[in-house]
């Protein structure tokens, strides 16, 4: 007997998230060398050598910023629970996410701080690969952010 695994599974699951998903961002975080005269990189404390440094006050690298955006198939944990407040809805608890599997994907997880969902920010708490035969979806649980 030959067992045959569907082939289209990607195309339905990015058919439905493409449905049903919404936008999410990914903040990630890089940094870049303070190129200031009289400013360099101290490799025993990895700071700058100059602490009074105007341009990065003795940090050396500067943080820089940027946003990814990817739909994504959203859930809300704790069985949606939402509890009801004065000003409406409060989300309480961890969210997960479903992601298509890109290389462009997993290149930004690797330096994301925090991800942005309805102007909420959530740490990523646990990254799972899923998909067969091939990898094609990531499922990312997150925790609010304090
Ligand atoms: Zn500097």
């Amino acid at each position: 007997m030959v067992i045959t695994f569907p082939e289209n599974t990607e195309d339905t699951i990015d058919a439905i998230r493409e449905a049903i998903g919404r936008n999410i961002t990914f903040v990630t975080v890089s940094s870049i060398a303070c190129t200031a005269s009289g400013c360099g990189l101290d490799p025993t404390t990895n700071t700058g050598i100059n602490s009074f440094c105007v341009t990065c006050s003795g940090l050396y690298w500067i943080p820089t910023y940027s946003n990814y955006s990817v739909k994504a198939h959203i859930t809300w944990g704790n069985a949606d629970v939402l509890n009801w407040v004065t000003g409406g809805q409060l989300i309480d608890g961890d969210c997960r996410v479903q992601v298509k599997y890109t290389p462009e994907l997993l290149a930004e997880l690797e330096s994301t701080e925090y991800v942005t969902i309805d102007d909420k920010d959530f740490e990523i708490k646990s990254k799972i690969y899923r998909g067969v035969p091939e990898l094609n979806r990531v499922l990312i649980d997150l925790i609010e952010r304090e």
